[in-house]
């Protein structure tokens, strides 16, 4: 994933708001949900799907970017759930069966 500069963060908070900015990542995220729906239903193409990952990545980076900025908690937070995430993930690998539910 390309990194955006923090400037561009900066001014994108600075001519539109937070809220708004939260809400468009919101809007982003349904997007995607869409977009990948659309794709296991054989309505859309490679190229839509791709275009709302990125999308969502771009307001993703913005939107910790900001909770960086008001939360200071923020950033032990989001690796504290990472980990815990991951852990998680790693455990249910490692349990026998295929894991979908009947
Ligand atoms: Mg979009």
């Amino acid at each position: 994933m390309i990194k955006l500069p923090q400037y561009v963060f900066t001014k994108a908070i600075s001519k539109w708001g937070r809220t708004a900015q939260m809400l468009k990542t919101a809007e982003e995220c349904n997007e995607l949900a869409r977009a990948i729906l659309r794709k296991l239903n054989g309505y859309s193409e490679l190229d839509n799907l791709v275009e709302e990952i990125v999308d969502v990545e771009i307001m993703l980076q913005q939107l910790k970017f900001m909770l960086t900025e008001d939360e200071p908690v923020f950033p032990a937070m989001y690796e504290q759930f990472t980990r815990e995430k991951l852990l998680s993930l790693r455990v249910k690998l490692e349990e026998t069966g295929t894991g979908h539910k009947k």
